[in-house]
């Protein structure tokens, strides 16, 4: 059995608090409050660009670390 994963989104409508299945992400869902539709977005997720140079920061040090490894004292 698999847990489902939600997150915390305020209604754009009523702008009362929601979890929304982390399945609907990016998909429209209705509110259960005020039954308005809208297309979700976990505003908590970082940008993709912002992520690929995180990426690229990361592997960077990574790299580096193994340098000063692998220099023999
Ligand atoms: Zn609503």
């Amino acid at each position: 059995m698999s847990r489902a994963t939600y997150f915390d989104q305020d209604c754009p409508t009523c702008g009362r608090p929601l979890q929304v299945r982390v399945e609907h992400l990016g998909k429209c869902v209705v509110c259960r409050h005020c039954h308005a539709e809208f297309r979700s977005a976990d505003t908590s997720i970082r940008a993709p660009d912002e992520i690929d140079e995180l990426m690229v920061r990361a592997e960077r040090l990574l790299a580096t670390v193994d340098e000063l490894r692998r220099t023999p004292k």
